[in-house]
C-alpha cells in the first residue's frame, strides 16, 4: 500500500518530496502553485526536475491538486480562459515534478433548466485543455461531496464524462472517501456494491489516487468536512479495513487531506502504516 498526505511546497517541490520521505510516506500531494489563484506560475524547473529525480530514486509517488478556484463549469468566458491557462500550467508543473496527474474537482450544476449543460461545458473544457496537452501527466477527476441529486457524486458520471471526452486516455480518477461518504456513494456499509459497480463500469481501471479522509458528518448529508482517520469521524476503522483489503486499491496512493491541527500528518501516517502498511506485504 502507498500512503502519504498533502504537503506544502514552501520549501519547493523537492522540499515536499523530502518531507514525505522523512515521514516514512510512500506518496504525497502538493499544490503546484498558489492554491487561491489561477495565475500562471513561472515555476522553478530545476527544483521540479530534482523533485522528479528524488521521487524516482526513493520510489515515491506524487499527485498535484489544482488551485481552489479551478472550475470545470466556469460561469463566464473570462473565467473559462483563466481556468484553461491555469490547468495547462498545472499539467506542465505536474509533469516536470514526475507526478501521476493533477486532481481536479468534478464541475457543479450551473443550470437547473438544462441539467445536461454542466456536463457539456465540462467536456468542452477538458477537450480544450487536453488537445493542447501532449505530456504523460493526467487530469484526475475527483468525485464531489454534494447531496444526491447534485452532479459528480456517482461513478457513472465520472466514467461517462471521461468516455465522452475526445482524449479519455489523458483522464484518470481520484476517489475521495469523505466525499463518497458524504454523498452516500459509499455509506460505510455498501463497499461490495460500490466495488462491483465500479469494476463493471471500468472505473477502477482508471483510478489513480484515493483521497483518504474521514468525515465529520454522517453519510448522505452532502457535507464536505474532512476528519482524521482515527478519531470521532463517522467512517469506522473497520469500514476502512474493507478498502484496504480491496485488490483494486493495492497500488493506488492513499493521500490524507485530514485536518493536521487535530493530528499531525506525521503521526497519522505512522498510525496508518501500523494498521495497514504491513499485512499486504509492503
Ligand atoms: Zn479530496
Amino acid at each position: 500500500m502507498k500512503f502519504g498526505c498533502h504537503l506544502s511546497i514552501k520549501e519547493g517541490y523537492l522540499g515536499a518530496a523530502k518531507q514525505a520521505l522523512a515521514w516514512n510516506a510512500t506518496a504525497f500531494q502538493y499544490f503546484p502553485k498558489n492554491p487561491r489563484s489561477l495565475l500562471v506560475k513561472d515555476f522553478d524547473r530545476v527544483d521540479a526536475a530534482e523533485c522528479k529525480a528524488f521521487c524516482l530514486e526513493n520510489n515515491l509517488q506524487s499527485v498535484s491538486h489544482s488551485p481552489y478556484p479551478t472550475s470545470l463549469t466556469p460561469h463566464d468566458e473570462k473565467r473559462k480562459n483563466q481556468v484553461i491557462a491555469s490547468l495547462l500550467n498545472d499539467l506542465e508543473i505536474t509533469e516536470a515534478c514526475g507526478s501521476i496527474g493533477i486532481v481536479v474537482h468534478f464541475g457543479k450544476q450551473i443550470s437547473s433548466s438544462n441539467p445536461l449543460h454542466s456536463y457539456q461545458i465540462m467536456i468542452e473544457m477538458l477537450n480544450t485543455v487536453l488537445e493542447r496537452w501532449e505530456g504523460k501527466a493526467k487530469i484526475l477527476l475527483e468525485n464531489n461531496a454534494g447531496l444526491p441529486g447534485s452532479i459528480g457524486t456517482t461513478l457513472e458520471e465520472l466514467v461517462q464524462v471521461r468516455k465522452l471526452c475526445e482524449y479519455p486516455e489523458k483522464i484518470g480518477f481520484c476517489l475521495d472517501t469523505c466525499h463518497a461518504f458524504a454523498s452516500g456513494l459509499w455509506d460505510g456499509e455498501n463497499w461490495e456494491e460500490v466495488l462491483e459497480n465500479g469494476i463493471e463500469l471500468g472505473f477502477f481501471d482508471e483510478l489513480e489516487v484515493i483521497h483518504f479522509n474521514n468525515s465529520k458528518y454522517d453519510t448522505r448529508l452532502g457535507k464536505d468536512r474532512h476528519a482524521p482517520i482515527f478519531g470521532p469521524g463517522y467512517i469506522k476503522v473497520n469500514q476502512f479495513d474493507q478498502l484496504m483489503q480491496t485488490p483494486q486499491l493495492q497500488n493506488i496512493p492513499f493521500i490524507l487531506e485530514t485536518p493536521k491541527e487535530e493530528i499531525p500528518h506525521e503521526k497519522e501516517i505512522k498510525l496508518i502504516q501500523e494498521r495497514w502498511g504491513q499485512k499486504l506485504g509492503r
